[in-house]
């Protein structure tokens, strides 16, 4: 498994190796923010409502996005990076992945293929 090569270690450590990679496969390695081949850049996992904001943890307001949306997004609420990005389909994009399972098991069982 070469495929979580990219990952940047999310900060402070708060999501494992597998749950990192789940977050990957739920949004099938595309960046819902720019549409960026997460295989090929660094990964963060953004907080869709920005935690300052009261957003919670867990995955229903997580979402896997390159490192570069991460950094852009900062404390932006979807609506308001989805507006400065110009693209509204941002919104329906993340709505739909963070309504996926997060699958860490069968992450898990990736990884230790
Ligand atoms: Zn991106």
């Amino acid at each position: 498994m070469k495929r979580d090569a990219n990952y940047t270690g999310n900060k402070g450590g708060e999501a494992t190796k597998a749950e990192r990679l789940a977050h990957c496969e739920r949004v099938a390695w595309t960046c819902p923010y720019c549409g960026t081949d997460l295989r090929s850049v660094r990964v963060a996992i953004d907080h869709v409502k920005p935690q300052y904001a009261g957003g919670k943890k867990g995955p229903n307001n997580q979402v896997a996005c390159c490192l570069s949306c991460n950094s852009s997004k900062q404390a932006k609420s979807l609506q308001a990076f989805a507006e400065a990005k110009g693209d509204a389909e941002i919104v329906k994009r993340v709505k739909r992945a963070t309504a996926r399972k997060l699958d860490v098991a069968r992450a898990k069982s990736l990884l230790s293929k």
